[in-house]
């Protein structure tokens, strides 16, 4: 089992996110990990997207083995400022990702509604690449409908401890959900833990 989402190299392998455009060299040179290129929700501010788009196509085409990400929509208190330029960054790098063929690593914090329809937009257009949802705390229903788009989830110790925690990952079938660290490698052994209780309860409807 690998970890499916972080910034911080660990041990286990996975997908190691950048959060800036500056981090895309960190992440590159990163050893035993799958990197991401892109640019986190939260720092979309002072980030130019005509220059993201044309150099995540370099660097896609460069390695063949990255992925995209991190990207996604905040729309917290803190973030929801931004939400117009972080909506202009997540249609590039889902674009990117379609072209390139490579995996989308999305983050929604309050936001997964909005997610789903930009989504769900792309599915009609034909222009969907796979995506992963870390953090995935949606409800069940909510949940369904990313699956139907081919989504995985990875959620972690935060997610997992939840009183919803059950109700919200038993019914998601075992090869769309996975464990990430998010920046807590010393919570992989109590997250796999965790995970292997929820998917033990699996229970299809
Ligand atoms: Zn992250």
């Amino acid at each position: 089992m690998q970890d499916y989402h972080t910034h911080v190299p660990g041990t286990h392998g996975g997908y190691l996110c950048s959060v800036t455009r500056a981090d895309w060299e960190r992440v590159a040179r990163a050893e035993g990990m799958e990197p991401c290129f892109g640019v986190h929700p939260w720092y979309v501010e002072g980030e130019d997207p005509t220059v993201i788009a044309f150099e995540l196509d370099e660097w896609l085409s460069r390695y063949p083995k990255a992925g995209v990400g991190e990207t996604g929509l905040d729309a917290t208190a803190a973030h929801v400022g931004t939400l117009s330029l972080q909506r202009v960054f997540l249609q590039v790098h889902l674009g990117a990702a379609f072209r390139h063929e490579r995996m989308a690593h999305l983050h929604g914090a309050h936001a997964w509604t909005e997610l789903l329809d930009i989504l769900q937009q792309r599915a009609r257009n034909g222009t969907l690449p796979k995506v992963l949802l870390h953090a995935w705390n949606g409800p069940h229903e909510l949940a369904r409908s990313f699956l139907e788009l081919g989504a995985i989830f990875s959620v972690g110790m935060r997610e997992l401890t939840h009183p919803k925690a059950r109700e919200r990952y038993a019914r998601i079938p075992i090869d769309r959900l996975f464990p990430e660290t998010d920046d807590h490698p010393e919570n992989w052994e109590r997250t796999l833990a965790l995970l292997a209780v929820i998917r033990a309860d699996f229970s299809r409807e």
